[in-house]
């Protein structure tokens, strides 16, 4: 429950954290879409919590929601024309623009995130399982 609390804030973290919120303008206090949108720092803390999960830290599980939360929202960045900065420079799929075919990215989240609880906790009913030899243990 923790980690989905923190996912949804995780979700629109990259946005919010732009924003100076000790400020009374509360303007940005970096360049739209840069260090806050970075993926290489977003996979590092998903990997991190990953393995933190494995040592019980209290913190794991809301750590883990939040870069889940966080790198969905770069996936869907991603395909509008500014991109996201997985690296180093901005990168575009420029599929659409910001605002259009937010349902698509809505239905295709559900249907990952339903194929991977469907893997998780029963055992992959729903037919997608992953090979053998990916499975751990
Ligand atoms: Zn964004």
């Amino acid at each position: 429950m923790l980690s989905f609390i923190a996912a949804v804030a995780g979700g629109t973290a990259p946005d919010w954290l732009e924003v100076a919120w000790w400020t009374r303008k509360r303007r940005l206090w970096v360049t739209h879409r840069t260090i806050t949108h970075w993926g290489i720092g977003w996979i590092v803390l998903l990997v991190c919590a990953y393995r933190w999960l494995g040592y019980q830290h209290p913190l794991a599980a809301l750590a883990f929601g939040f870069a889940c939360g966080g790198l969905m929202h770069l996936l869907a960045d991603w395909p509008n024309p500014l991109g996201v900065p997985w690296i180093a420079g901005r990168h575009s799929l420029n599929w659409w623009n910001s605002g259009h075919c937010d349902l698509l990215i809505v239905g295709a989240s559900w249907a990952a995130a339903w194929m991977v609880a469907g893997h998780v906790w029963l055992h992959g009913v729903h037919g997608f399982a992953l090979p053998p030899h990916w499975r751990a243990g």
